[in-house]
């Protein structure tokens, strides 16, 4: 008897029907001996059209007092999806009983839309589960120190079922979704993309954080930290497959670098569109020259991701970043009006139709050349590059956006991911 985690996403619970055969399943599940903890999502769409309610009525300005507002409408999404699927696991004759985060409690801080899990008290769970119950308990929300509702920011159910997991300290936590496990990269770019039946865990912090939509980012460093062994995998199989066999399906994160380090140096391509660069050209070259120009970024709240400096001719360089393409007009006012001016830089010139594509992997630590494969890939296509940056186990590479399909598909070619995987 081991006790599990399943996490059910918006399209698993998107309507009565797919939310009975949740139950089916779980009932499966339960019927094998395990103790069940189920973290559902709101129904498919419905935060959305929370939220657009909301945004018919709202104050212009968010401020704390609204913020609070839009975390209690939001929660309600997940409050449904939890006493729906309680009903429909009573119905199945298993019993079952659904919490809100607030009546676990899930604690978490007090930052209204992307509040951070403090602790988490299973008493209450833990009984009901001695009881033989199935416990349902919401994702996405919890409860700050003061009573009031929080959410987790979007996609943060993903982060409740591992903080769950982690606190139950659970044998495995199964996250369910819609696409049955991670690719090499997104099929839809490359059809010869493949399901990784493991990945490890610092390569799928990368994957998250460079564009792969699969899981929060959150909900992996939480994994990460408390070691939660976590497997991806498609609630659109029959819910009567057999157990075994569902239970070794879709990708598991693995902890163990060591195993995978024989293995391909190239795990996976990630990309992305949602980035904008922008350029400072003729900034005089002196010292505090960067700080004058992301201090004042980073002052409006815009997060960088790639930065470059050039080398310097006649006391002058240029100066490249990229931001979030949503934050695109802001820093485009903030360099014309601001940033200019205070620097004596001659001009700048601004770009939304770049992407990011990265090659992840932690066999690069202990193999050279790997970077130079993906420069040479992308040479022989033509493909111009304009930036670069690279970690320990990634290389990402801005391009011109009309590049990205073609780019995606060479470099899955030329790290032999389209090839099968070989499993030992
Ligand atoms: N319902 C929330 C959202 O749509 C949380 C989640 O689905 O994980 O963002
Ligand atoms: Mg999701």
């Amino acid at each position: 008897m081991a006790l599990i985690v399943h996490k059910y996403g918006g399209t698993s619970m998107g309507s009565p029907e797919r939310i009975r055969n949740v139950a089916k399943r779980v009932a499966k599940w339960a019927r094998a001996g395990h103790q069940m903890v189920v973290v559902p999502s709101a129904m498919s769409g419905e935060t959305n059209r929370l939220l657009g309610l909301a945004k018919e009525l709202q104050p212009a300005q968010l401020d704390a007092a609204a913020m609070r507002e839009l975390d209690a409408i939001a929660a309600t999404g997940e409050q449904v999806s939890v006493g729906l699927l309680a009903l429909a696991l009573q119905a199945e004759g298993q019993p079952a009983v659904s919490y809100g985060g607030w009546q676990v409690p899930i604690q978490t801080d007090s930052t209204y839309t992307k509040a951070r899990i403090e602790a988490i008290d299973d008493a209450k769970v833990r009984a009901d589960l001695a009881a033989g119950k199935v416990v349902i308990i919401t994702g996405f929300q919890g409860i700050d120190g003061d009573g009031n509702v929080t959410t987790l920011g979007r996609g943060g159910s993903d982060t409740s079922a591992v903080a769950v997991a982690a606190a139950m300290k659970a044998d495995e936590c199964l996250i369910y979704t819609d696409v049955d496990g991670v690719y090499t990269t997104d099929p839809r770019v490359v059809p010869e993309a493949r399901r990784m039946h493991t990945i490890s865990f610092e390569e799928m912090l990368e994957m998250a954080s460079l564009g792969s939509k699969v899981l929060q980012i959150r909900s992996v460093e939480f994994a990460g930290k408390y070691r939660v062994p976590l497997r991806v995998l498609s609630s659109f199989t029959p819910w009567d497959i057999n157990i075994d066999e569902e239970a070794v399906s879709g990708t598991l994160i693995t902890f163990e670098e060591d195993e995978k380090m024989e293995q391909a140096v190239v795990s996976g391509i990630a990309f992305n569109r949602d980035e904008a660069k922008f350029t400072v050209v003729g900034v005089p070259d002196k010292p505090g020259i960067a700080y004058q120009i992301l201090g004042a970024v980073a002052a409006a709240n815009i997060d960088v991701d790639v930065i470059v400096q050039n080398v310097s001719h006649d006391g002058r360089t240029d100066f490249s970043f990229t931001v979030h393409r949503n934050d695109f007009q802001r820093t485009n006012d903030l360099l014309k009006n601001t940033v200019l001016p205070a620097t004596g830089a001659a001009q700048f010139t601004a770009d939304n139709r770049i992407c990011k594509v990265s090659i992840v992997g932690i066999g690069m630590k202990s193999h050279v050349g790997v970077a130079s494969t993906m420069f040479r890939t992308l040479a022989e296509e033509g493909i111009n590059i304009q930036m670069i940056t690279t970690s320990e186990i990634k290389t990402s590479v801005v391009l011109d956006e009309k590049y990205m399909e073609l780019a995606v598909r060479a470099l899955h070619k030329a790290f032999g991911l389209d090839a099968p995987e070989t499993v030992a």
